[in-house]
């Protein structure tokens, strides 16, 4: 599937950029086109894959290129005022060859938080091919004002978007790391994950073509009906051993065919499935209820197999309840088989809830403060017995 990126924020602009390095490396082809949107200048200055020419940076009149802060209002603010400038960027890409706007976010902070949702629903004006959106989650260490936001904008952007894919980034935090080392940890799990979704059907010159293809219009349909989406995700490394590559020669084996023989090979399918859809997903839910799934398979073709699919699109049948559940596979000449569940149109998600509760108690406490400060500042400045009368 061929995606027109916009990461929106520093986060969002940081996933983009590393969406384009996994483009390059894996040669997947899903990025058609990119472009970054952030109100802080040193942010877009940052990012390495991002054309300059694709970098924009918003609300010079307000912010002088300083950034919004943790000021969503204002971020959704000088992206409503700005829109023009990201309309020309996107002007400049050939959507006609895109099936899909990926617009990319953090939730927690200001000008991803405010703006994604602002953009999204001018695209979606615009354009007749779909706008999804990917919004990142923030930690519960980051705060109330970040969850706060997260929860307003998370509102916001659902109702903007075709399909919301979530990935949270509190349930992927590492304990002992340093958060930028930790951020580039998390972003590569984001796009391998969704780098592996959108990447299926995209197949290039050269390379296999599926025996049950999985194509672009199978991710659409399967992200069609709107909501919040998460994706699960297992893998098992494998020898490579077709065409004399490199393992098959060093090892030098004959019983590694013993490993290809096909019950083998269907038990690591299942269980891969089982893997994916039980562990650790982008957005920790039920998976009971979802609505539509699609599972993708990739893999060296020799380690893929139909009845595994079938066996695996059964059973997510089966534990999410759902009658509408797409399987293929992906066949990729990487030393391993891993196997990507799209979970859309999730309902029971026990920490959406929780991260609007401490929204609304955060929302509290500010207004709290607010008025606790006011209420000083008046008992500070007036004297006890209104003797004094300002000048004017
Ligand atoms: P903005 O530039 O005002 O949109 O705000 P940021 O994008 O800097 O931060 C918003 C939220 O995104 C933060 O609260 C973090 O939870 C998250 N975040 C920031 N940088 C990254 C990143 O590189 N990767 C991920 N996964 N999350 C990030």
């Amino acid at each position: 599937m061929k995606l027109a990126m916009i990461g929106f924020g520093q986060a969002g602009g940081k996933i983009v950029d590393r969406f384009l390095d996994y483009d390059d490396r894996t040669n997947s082809g899903i990025v058609r086109a990119a472009i970054a949107v952030n109100s802080a200048k040193a942010d877009l200055m940052g990012l390495e894959n991002i054309p300059q020419e694709n970098r924009v940076l918003i609300g010079q009149a307000r912010v002088k290129g300083h950034g919004v802060g943790a000021d969503n209002e204002l971020g959704a603010a000088v992206a409503e005022e700005d829109i023009d400038e990201v309309q020309n960027a996107i002007d400049a890409i050939p959507t006609h060859e895109v099936d899909a706007f990926l617009v990319v976010a953090g939730l927690g902070g200001g000008t991803g938080s405010g703006g994604a949702p602002v953009l999204a629903k001018h695209l979606k004006r615009i354009f007749t091919i779909p706008v999804y959106g990917l919004g990142v989650l923030p930690g519960t260490d980051e705060g109330g004002i970040y969850t706060l936001n997260a929860a307003r904008s998370f509102q916001t952007f659902v109702h903007e978007v075709d399909n919301l894919l979530v990935f949270d980034n509190d349930s992927w935090r590492q304990t002992g790391e340093s958060v930028e080392g930790g951020y580039d940890q998390i972003n590569e799990e984001i796009v391998r994950r969704f780098g592996i979704l959108f990447g299926a059907g995209e197949v290039g010159d050269g390379q296999e073509v599926a025996e049950s293809v999985v194509d672009s219009s199978e991710i659409i349909n399967t992200l069609s009906g709107g909501g919040v989406s998460t994706v699960g995700f297992a893998s098992e490394e494998v020898e490579l051993n077709t065409g004399g590559g490199l393992l098959s020669r060093f090892t030098g084996d004959d019983g590694g065919s013993d490993n290809l023989d096909a019950a083998n090979t269907t038990n690591r399918i299942t269980s891969l499935v089982r893997k994916a859809a039980l562990g650790r997903l982008t957005l920790p839910c039920e998976i009971e209820g979802t609505e539509r799934a699609l599972l993708v398979l990739s893999g060296p073709s020799e380690y893929l197999n139909r009845k595994g699919i079938e066996r695996g699109r059964k059973w997510l049948e089966e534990e999410t309840g759902s009658m509408e559940v797409r399987g293929g596979d992906f066949p990729r000449q990487e030393p391993e088989v891993a196997a990507a569940i799209l979970l859309s149109g999730v309902t029971n998600v026990p920490r959406i809830k929780r991260l609007q509760q401490v929204a609304i108690e955060a929302q509290e406490n500010i207004d709290d403060i607010q008025q606790e400060s006011e209420d000083n500042l008046e008992s500070l400045v007036e004297d006890d017995e209104d003797e004094l009368e300002p000048l004017f």
